[in-house]
């Protein structure tokens, strides 16, 4: 261990003996010109650029040698719309600022490279009124909705993630009454549509203010969780400039980081040098758009901009399920930020040289420097370190959150829907069995009355615990709700479901829960059943699941019900 540090602060030594006076003589002139660049954002200027416009204002950019030049997006001055990935590839801008479908257009060829997740959630929502009377998405039935659900010929990418959460809820983009969206809230007022496409740090704060209650529901309800907002630029900018690209992003992130911690002045600052769109996105807006923000970013946990593959491959999994990917190569898709340059590139000969012409006094000095310019950057890299594994550790932290329920520790219901819709797609495209088993808790009421609440909650971590053994790796299990459980049983037929389920029924009616004054006993009812050619979506299969454990209760509980038996 001391003999590591020994060699560390050795190498340090080295380093900065020869990388002091190098640094100096390389140091960047004042009167260099910078390298211009510019940056097509995807909207018209908002808080959602802010890293953007401080990293600017700070002189980030300066410091990187680069003047950056960032252009508004939506419609440019004749009205046409802008669109960044094109900007990019076409070559007329650097760098670009889109959204998770960048990935549909890398699976089609174009060379974009994803630099920064600035959002590590997507904005997109579906907002309706409290006065409209439903919360979910399964409620639409024929109401008038605006969402941007493909159309035929239509061009599907914008859809993406409205498909796949409305599919998740078992609903045909075809049987719905879906008109176009106007993105204007007035329709929603009004009454022509009960339920429209929003971001999350937007129209909100409008529908308050005119007195209104708004409902959003998102797509992460459905297990649809994209990336929102997405740095990017092309590859061949990051072959022929390789360090201009990493001190943007460094400049960019950097900028992102003063944005959060100093929202108010940030706000100021976009309303004095990007004017908004409209007039009424005013300083209150914009902070309610950094707070909005912040809950996207979750800078506080999340380094700023970290990318992940696998929130990546879950991405493309859906895409491919919606068949808008074929095919999923993501290592030329995510930016590898380069190292420093090896220590070889140092010539040792030219060190020699170099002392040999020091008096030894100096020379000390220079011993005295150089090793507390090691120590230094030592205890730097250490803390560093700490800061990393402490951000990854939080990142897995807030991930299982999202994902498992908190009192029993397997799956939530959200994490469900999310395998339970992949799950059913495999199936179907495979031709593969899938079986389904839900079941209840018998009379779980009484418990509650007559041992209290706590006690009930240990029954329902124990029954976990119990049931969990008696699955596969690749079996989920989840909790649906309430004493309610759920679990999918890929490659699966409804004989061999059986035989798990029976077996889940049998262990858990032996088993006693010991309580200070006794042993609590329960049972279970269950409805088995297998994918069937039948079921026109997840959601009809699981309601057939749902039907049997219906009828189980109704022919006296404690028993198992399959289709068919
Ligand atoms: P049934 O046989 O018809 O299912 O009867 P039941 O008493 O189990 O009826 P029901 O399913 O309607 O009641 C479920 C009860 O489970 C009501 C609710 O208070 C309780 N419950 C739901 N979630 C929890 C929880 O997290 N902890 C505890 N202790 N109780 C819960
Ligand atoms: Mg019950
Ligand atoms: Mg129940």
């Amino acid at each position: 261990m001391w003999g590591t540090g020994i060699r560390k602060l050795t190498l340090g030594l080295i380093l900065a003996l020869v990388g002091l006076p190098l640094c100096l003589a390389q140091a960047p002139e004042s009167d260099t010109p910078l390298a211009p660049v510019s940056l097509q954002l995807i909207w018209h200027h908002q808080f959602q650029f802010a890293g953007y416009y401080a990293a600017e204002a700070q002189g980030y950019f300066r410091e990187a040698g680069l003047d950056v030049e960032i252009r508004h997006g939506g419609y440019d001055a004749t009205g046409q719309a802008v669109d960044p990935v094109d900007e990019v590839v076409s070559g007329r801008a650097d760098f670009g600022v889109s959204r998770s479908d960048l990935l549909i257009h890398h699976s089609n060829g174009l060379p974009v490279v994803v630099l920064a997740n600035i959002m590590q959630r997507s904005p997109l929502v579906f907002l309706t009124l409290e006065r409209y009377g439903f919360t979910t998405l399964e409620e639409i039935g024929t109401r008038p909705i605006t969402v941007t659900l493909p159309r035929e010929g239509g061009d599907k990418r914008v859809s993406a993630e409205t498909l796949a959460a409305f599919r998740q809820a078992g609903l045909d983009a075809q049987q719905l009454n879906n008109l176009t969206p106007t993105w204007n809230i007035d329709d929603l007022i009004a009454g022509r549509t009960q339920l429209t496409s929003a971001f999350s740090t937007d129209q909100a704060y409008f529908v308050r203010q005119r007195g209104e209650t708004p409902i959003e529901i998102s797509p992460r309800d459905y297990g649809v969780d994209f990336y929102g907002q997405t740095l990017f630029t092309r590859r061949g900018v990051i072959e022929s400039h390789p360090e201009r690209v990493a001190a943007f992003r460094k400049a960019v992130l950097k900028g992102w980081e003063y944005a959060m911690a100093n929202p108010e002045e940030i706000a100021t600052l976009i309303l004095e040098h990007y004017p908004p769109r409209h007039a009424d996105y005013d300083k209150d807006f914009l902070l309610y758009e950094a707070a909005r923000i912040r809950e996207l970013m979750q800078p506080e946990l999340i380094e700023i901009g970290y990318s992940n593959v696998s929130r990546w491959s879950d991405i493309a999994t859906i895409y491919q399920e919606l068949e808008l990917i074929d095919d999923l190569d993501l290592s030329t898709f995510l930016y590898v930020p380069e190292t420093a340059p090896p220590a070889a590139a140092w010539d040792t000969a030219g060190v020699d040289g170099l002392l040999g012409n020091f008096w030894p006094t100096l020379g000390w000095i220079v011993f005295a420097v150089a090793l507390s310019i090691a120590s230094y950057l030592h205890l730097t890299n250490r803390r560093l370190a700490q800061e990393i594994g402490l951000r990854r550790s939080s990142e897995t932290l807030l991930r299982q959150q999202a994902e498992q329920d908190g009192l029993t520790g397997i799956d939530n219901r959200r994490q469900f829907e999310a395998h339970f819709h992949r799950e059913y797609q495999r199936a179907r495209r495979h031709g593969r069995p899938l079986s389904l088993i839900l079941f209840d808790i018998d009379r779980f009421k009484q418990i509650n009355d007559t041992y209290g609440h706590l006690t009930g909650d240990r029954v329902l971590i124990e029954i976990a615990q119990v049931t969990r053994r008696e699955l596969r790796a690749h079996d989920l299990f989840a909790r649906f709700g309430g004493e309610e459980f759920v679990i999918i049983l890929p490659d699966t037929t409804l004989d061999e479901a059986r035989q798990v389920a029976e077996r889940i029924w049998e262990v858990n009616r032996n088993h006693a829960i010991c309580e200070a004054s006794a042993f609590i006993r329960y049972t279970l009812s269950l409805g088995v059943t297998e994918l069937a050619s039948k079921d026109g979506s997840a959601r009809e299969f699981l309601n057939r699941a749902d039907t049997l454990l219906y009828q189980a209760k109704h022919e006296g509980r404690d028993r198992l019900c399959l289709e068919g038996v």
